[in-house]
């Protein structure tokens, strides 16, 4: 039987959550994604106009395809929770049942019951600015967007996953180590989520059997990294330092998870998984 999964937080294909689809696919599984809306219209566009067409190329020559698409803000859980201004906002209101919960109902009206659960989204509205001048508001942001996130669809997608299902997401070093540069209490943000990957896979675990892991990427020039304005630095930076000398490709994030996703690693849980190139590993700059 071909695995079912939804991924939460592709809107191009320059990615990682793109990355996933693509190397899930390449391993039978039927992919649905959950797009940011005001990004789902760009997105659509693209794709129908073939601007992803190449990198849509399976190794069996066919093209990656995409069962359903669903608007998906991972903020909102409720529609209740969705405040005036934004179910009012034109890029909000052409579409409905966006919200995390909405999002799961639909899931599960027309697909049912899905093996693979992808979180591969952040935000940090105040990203660009230190800690130290990080107002609680952007903090708070930062942590919903990129770590309450992760909570809110293990709790809503959890009862619609199969024995044996796996879920994953997306962290960066920063949780640990010190980055100057990604602020907006982003490193808090993956600090909680990697300290919620632990204690949603005892908690998913032991209520439907299913594993919580994350990934903690290198550097990777995606849309999301352009916003934060050092990406460039920063690939420059594992270039030079890290055990493995090339830059990091999407695809070897994306096969990473596809086996953490597969029964090949049943045995792993509530596990950081770096895929760095071994930068986290170096004590010293070369
Ligand atoms: P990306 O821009 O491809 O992905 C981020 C996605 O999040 C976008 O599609 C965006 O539309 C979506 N998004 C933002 N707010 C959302 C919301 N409220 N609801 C739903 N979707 C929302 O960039 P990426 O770098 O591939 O990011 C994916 C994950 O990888 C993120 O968790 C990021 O922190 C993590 N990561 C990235 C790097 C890097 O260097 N690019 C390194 C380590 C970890």
């Amino acid at each position: 039987r071909g695995k079912k999964a939804f991924i939460a937080g592709v809107a191009d294909d320059q990615g990682f959550g793109w990355a996933i689809a693509k190397a899930l696919q390449e391993a039978g599984a039927e992919v649905s994604l959950g797009v940011w809306v005001p990004a789902l219209n760009i997105f659509e566009t693209s794709y129908r106009r073939g601007k992803f067409d190449e990198s849509r190329k399976l190794s069996n020559g066919k093209l990656m395809e995409f069962k359903h698409i669903y608007p998906m803000d991972a903020v909102f859980d409720t529609f209740a929770d969705v405040p005036e201004d934004v179910a009012t906002n034109k890029r909000y209101a052409g579409n409905s049942g966006w919200t995390v919960s909405e999002v799961a109902e639909r899931v599960e009206k027309d697909i049912g019951k899905i093996d693979i659960l992808v979180h591969s989204l952040a935000n940090g509205p105040e990203v660009v600015k230190p800690l130290l001048e990080t107002s609680r508001k952007g903090y708070l942001a930062a942590l919903s967007a990129s770590a309450y996130s992760l909570v809110s669809m293990v709790q809503r997608f959890g009862p619609l996953m199969n024995q044996g299902g796996a879920v994953i997401s997306l962290t960066y070093n920063a949780s640990n180590r010190i980055i100057p540069g990604y602020g907006g209490g982003m490193s808090s943000a993956k600090a909680a989520l990697e300290s919620d990957t632990r204690v949603l896979a005892y908690e998913a675990g032991r209520k439907y059997k299913i594993r919580v892991n994350t990934i903690s990427a290198g550097p990777l020039g995606s849309r999301a990294a352009k916003a934060i304005g050092f990406i460039d630095d920063m690939i420059k930076y594992s270039y030079e330092n890290a055990p493995i000398q090339k830059e990091l490709d999407a695809i070897e994030v994306g096969n990473v998870a596809a086996f953490l996703l597969s029964p090949l690693a049943s045995g792993v849980t509530g596990h950081t998984m770096f895929v760095d190139n071994g930068l986290n590993t170096m004590g010293l700059a070369t």
